[in-house]
């Protein structure tokens, strides 16, 4: 075998999706990129904002020597103070640069988090439905992911929490606003969580971590904002990009904001800047280092977003689609009218409407919609849709 079994078995294990990237592709040679609709993928379609071209040509026009170097592998200590300054102010806790290590990405930070904190065999929670990616992060550093049920419109369960952390737990992933489902989790729920992680962690013996993944949070509608999770959770970590708010995806910029009420801070932040340099990325992305520091209280407009949530909305619940309406980030996660969802959103193609299975967010019986796209496609997929609704009688 040229390749290690593990890697091996999680092609084998996600082959659905580069069936359906094929299928997308057969259909859009077939009838067409603006008659098939694609809403498979999570790559915003709007451009980065005004002063993030603006800060781009002035750094541009007056380089500073050796501004291409390696720098120090947790980032620019200027960068991280801007990140720090906003995060002190929305959660009221003193974090400074030394609580702040730039990543290649939401991605990569999560990376770097899981190799710092797990030993061979440990848990991570996270709860379903969840990025498929978190999966394939834990198993890359040795730990063992366990899926815990969510309670009724995709909110957090406490109790099936505090069922499944044991002496094993070693982290929990918390993605809010979620992808797929769009949720936000209020202050009271992540308040409910510190407390429930206070009493396991002195009952246990053991510390367990709460791994914030935000990529999202600066895209919320209807005057929700995400709970700062400092405020809530003593050990926890913020992991977040720029690749959705200031839609930068393939700049891959981020970073992990540690707690500073966190048990032995400096050792963690130690931990991190290592592993960030082992994983192989030595640090992120220079330019936009510097590019960044000037936009943290900079994003794009969500209010294009926002009417694309709305017209869906309008448009699956009118044809009887049982879906949560999301408060934030840019997917929905829809029921499927039949039990197994990959032969529903087998059946979908036929309307060139591509879908993704619940079972990929470890949530069978559902289907992700991504509307980071174009607004045009999106009304002419209309018909299609109501086809699809009409099969299947609802
Ligand atoms: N976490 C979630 C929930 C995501 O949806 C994504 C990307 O789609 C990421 C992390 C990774 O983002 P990044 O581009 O910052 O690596």
């Amino acid at each position: 075998m040229p390749i290690a079994q593990k890697i091996e078995s999680s092609l084998a294990g996600s082959s659905w999706i580069r069936k359906m990237f094929e299928e997308g592709e057969k259909l859009r040679k077939i009838y067409g990129a603006d008659k098939v609709y694609d809403f498979t993928l999570g790559n915003p379609d709007v451009e980065p904002p005004e002063e993030f071209h603006r800060e781009l040509q002035r750094i541009a026009a007056n380089p500073i020597p050796g501004m291409h170097r390696y720098m120090s592998n947790a980032g620019y200590e200027e960068t991280r103070q801007a990140i720090a300054e906003v995060l002190a102010e929305e959660s009221g806790r003193p974090v400074t640069a030394g609580h702040i290590v730039m990543t290649v990405g939401a991605g990569g930070g999560l990376n770097v988090v899981l190799k710092t904190l797990l030993n061979p065999d440990e848990e991570v929670i996270v709860t379903t439905p969840y990025f498929v990616e978190y999966g394939f992060y834990v198993s890359n550093h040795g730990g063992k992911i366990k899926e815990v049920p969510t309670a009724a419109g995709f909110q957090l369960d406490l109790t099936a929490l505090s069922d499944a952390i044991g002496p094993q737990t070693r982290a929990i992933i918390i993605n809010s606003p979620n992808n797929p489902s769009g949720v936000v989790y209020p202050a009271e729920t992540l308040a409910g969580l510190g407390r429930l992680l206070e009493e396991k962690e002195k009952e246990l013996g053991t510390n367990v971590y709460v791994i914030s993944d935000e990529p999202y949070a600066k895209i919320v509608y209807d005057g929700i904002t995400v709970p700062n999770m400092f405020k809530y959770i003593k050990n926890s970590f913020i992991v977040t990009s720029h690749s959705k708010d200031l839609a930068l995806p393939g700049e891959r910029i981020g970073y992990i904001a540690i707690n500073p009420d966190i048990t032995d801070s400096e050792l963690i932040f130690n931990g991190l800047v290592f592993s960030n340099r082992t994983l192989g990325f030595v640090n992120a992305p220079a330019l936009m280092q510097r590019l960044i520091t000037s936009l943290q209280r900079v994003r794009i407009s969500i209010d294009d977003y926002r009417a694309k949530r709305d017209f869906l909305y309008e448009l699956l619940t009118g044809l009887g689609f049982e879906v949560t309406k999301p408060m934030g980030a840019f997917y929905f996660f829809p029921r499927c009218p039949i039990e197994d969802d990959v032969e529903f959103v087998n059946r979908a193609q036929k309307y060139n409407l591509l879908l993704v299975p619940g079972s990929g967010f470890g949530l069978p019986g559902y289907f992700r919609i991504s509307y980071c796209m174009n607004m045009q496609i999106i009304r002419n997929s209309v018909p299609a849709f109501t086809e699809l609704a009409k099969e299947f009688n609802i």
